[in-house]
């Protein structure tokens, strides 16, 4: 592509209100590839490489930076979206060449550097994974960054030595992204998984699809509870915090261990020490934006082996760049389930 010709993307940009106070808007803008090299979002110049986007796909985090809410987007104009799947075109980086089939997920994309709701990219070639051969365009976007967080999970669960035949998991916010992934990712590798959800009247059929054993309302997790309550879990996969977190970590069995990723619910943690100190519970932290080149190729290579790709299929909705404004609106909102892939290309 020419550097004059245009294409659609999605921009966060600042703005001044009707009031003059300063504030974040999004809106599909046409750009050119001249537009994404230059500005604070701009990929430094050396290793960049020109990608035609296929698909992107919509994360809780894509979802505050389309609706203008501040924490995710850092630089401006910025072309939002966390994920980006797509197939060189053009590339300054050794590593990669046209016609090659590469995704990213986090990696400064949305935050600092342009991101996935484009139909072209220029991106970073270290922070790029090689999409697995046993995966399509659209299912390596449907897995997203929820997905590859879900699997970074279980490799954290898996490295503190937890099995199937230690006991119950427990997966919170399961009826969202990571949640999803995570659940179906632990009962293929045969674990029983037991599931807390808000919604367990409208989602309770689909959470059992996906291989949940037992379904736990959200409410029995939402009030602050005793420091100690009664061992039940070998371990669990956390994307809400808050007291639902504190109340996790009070229930996991003695020498468990929680693998802690999202703040749904609250970035807070009223916890104590007693989990820490009296059961020797660990909690480990989860973090998709900055894992380093080496991890995320393990994740990736597990994903494409592991997971069952008719249950991705059936928990993923698909959407078009236009879409993706009311569709931030829903992930916020709590009203989305399972991924929503965003078609580009
Ligand atoms: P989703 O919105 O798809 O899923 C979140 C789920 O949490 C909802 O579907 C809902 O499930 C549950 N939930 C929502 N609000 C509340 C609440 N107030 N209290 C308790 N549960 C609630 O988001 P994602 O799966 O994409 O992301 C989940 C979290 O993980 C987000 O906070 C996100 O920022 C974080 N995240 C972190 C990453 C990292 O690198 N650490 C990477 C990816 C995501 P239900 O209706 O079944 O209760």
């Amino acid at each position: 592509m020419g550097s004059a010709e245009r294409f659609r993307a999605i921009v966060v940009d600042r703005e001044t209100d009707a009031a003059g106070k300063p504030r974040l808007a999004s809106a599909l803008r046409e750009l050119t590839l001249a537009d994404l090299r230059t500005g604070d979002a701009a990929p430094d110049a050396a290793g960049a490489v020109e990608l035609a986007v296929s698909y992107s796909s919509l994360n809780y985090k894509d979802g505050l930076a389309v609706a203008g809410k501040p924490g995710v987007t850092r630089s401006y104009p910025i072309v939002a979206g966390i994920d980006v799947v797509g197939t060189v075109v053009g590339s300054d980086d050794d590593r990669w060449a046209a016609g090659d089939r590469v995704l990213l997920n986090g990696g400064g994309a949305s935050e600092t550097r342009h991101g996935g709701y484009t139909a072209r990219a220029l991106i970073a070639g270290g922070s790029l994974v090689r999409v697995p051969d046993q995966l399509t365009d659209r299912r390596a976007a449907a897995i997203g960054t929820a997905g590859f967080t879900a699997m970074l999970s279980v490799l954290a669960l898996e490295r503190h030595g937890v099995s199937p035949t230690d006991g119950p998991v427990l997966v919170t916010g399961a009826s969202g992204g990571v949640g999803s992934v995570a659940i179906t990712l632990l009962a293929r590798a045969g674990f029983e998984v037991t599931a807390v959800t808000g919604r367990a009247a409208d989602n309770g059929e689909y959470l059992r699809s996906l291989g949940a054993a037992e379904l736990l309302d959200r409410d029995e997790f939402a009030e602050v509870g005793k420091p100690l309550q009664s061992q039940r879990w070998a371990a669990a996969i956390d994307s809400v915090g808050g007291v639902p977190l504190a109340n996790v970590l009070a229930q996991v069995r003695y020498g468990g261990v929680v693998a802690a990723c999202g703040l749904a619910a609250s970035p807070d943690l009223p916890t104590t020490v007693m989990p820490f100190i009296l059961r020797a519970v660990s909690l480990v932290g989860v973090n998709s934006v900055e894992a380093p080149l080496a991890l995320r190729e393990q994740a990736w290579a597990r994903l494409a082996t592991d997971l069952d790709l008719d249950q991705l299929d059936a928990m993923t909705t698909q959407i078009g760049l236009a879409d993706v404004f009311a569709a931030a609106d829903d992930i916020l909102a709590g009203r989305t389930r399972g991924r929503t892939v965003v078609a580009i290309g």
